[in-house]
């Protein structure tokens, strides 16, 4: 008799539980001088995410912190299903994980809405003390992954075994393609599914969160 794996979901934020990019919606929203060429920057790889995201809040004076905080929190539009699928996780008790490149100040406020426990939910953080927004690091690539990440997606997800559990990712992005190779089960839209289709990944794409459910209670029924 063999034991089923527990499942467990690992969830981007921006773009995936979100509708849009925070971080891109912020810094175009105070748009600060410079912040295009470092964006261009990301583009062509010339420069890691980290450093540019990094480069990017530099921009951006502490004297508008509260300014940019509510914004942050405030233009985040929920992509419709979303505690639906929490619900689902819960009846089901599959382990739900935020891996989120985004950062503290929005990411927090905006999940907590959703009853997930901060334990549960990987971001990057934010340090207003000095003069300039500067971002902070703590979850940075382990010794296996050398894309200096920022928060490093695939690092979490080490530390929950394939020989333990089915690994379900769910994700929009580029930077959710590292993190997909390692999973059991991709949930992808936009260019995950576009990287997908490229390298010949086995994959579902999903709009809503209730298209998720559905597919996770057919799973359920093999
Ligand atoms: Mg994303
Ligand atoms: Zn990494």
């Amino acid at each position: 008799m063999t034991t089923a794996k527990k499942r467990i979901i690992f969830c981007d934020f921006d773009g995936t539980i979100t509708v849009n990019d925070n971080i891109i919606a912020i810094i175009k929203h105070f748009n600060p001088p410079g912040w295009e060429d470092i964006a261009n920057s990301v583009l062509s790889q010339q420069i890691s995410i980290r450093d540019g995201v990094g480069q990017m809040f530099r921009l951006l004076p502490t004297s508008i912190k509260q300014e940019v905080v509510e914004y942050g929190i405030n233009n985040v539009q929920i992509r419709d299903g979303f505690a639906e699928l929490l619900q689902y996780c819960k009846d089901e008790q599959i382990e739900f994980y935020v891996t989120s490149g985004g950062i503290d100040f929005f990411v927090y406020p905006v999940l907590a809405r959703f009853g997930i426990p901060e334990d549960h939910i990987y971001c990057n953080g934010s340090d207003f003390s000095g003069k300039q927004i500067e971002i902070t690091w703590p979850h940075p690539c382990d010794g296996h992954c050398t894309n200096d990440c920022g928060m490093c997606k695939t690092t979490i997800m080490r530390r929950f075994p394939a020989t333990e559990f089915e690994r379900i990712i769910i994700g929009d992005s580029v930077t959710d393609f590292e993190g997909a190779k390692l999973a059991d089960v991709v949930f992808s839209r936009h260019y995950l599914t576009d990287k997908c289709k490229e390298l010949g990944l086995p994959h579902t794409e999903f709009i809503t969160f209730h298209d998720i459910v559905d597919e996770l209670k057919k799973e359920r029924t093999v």
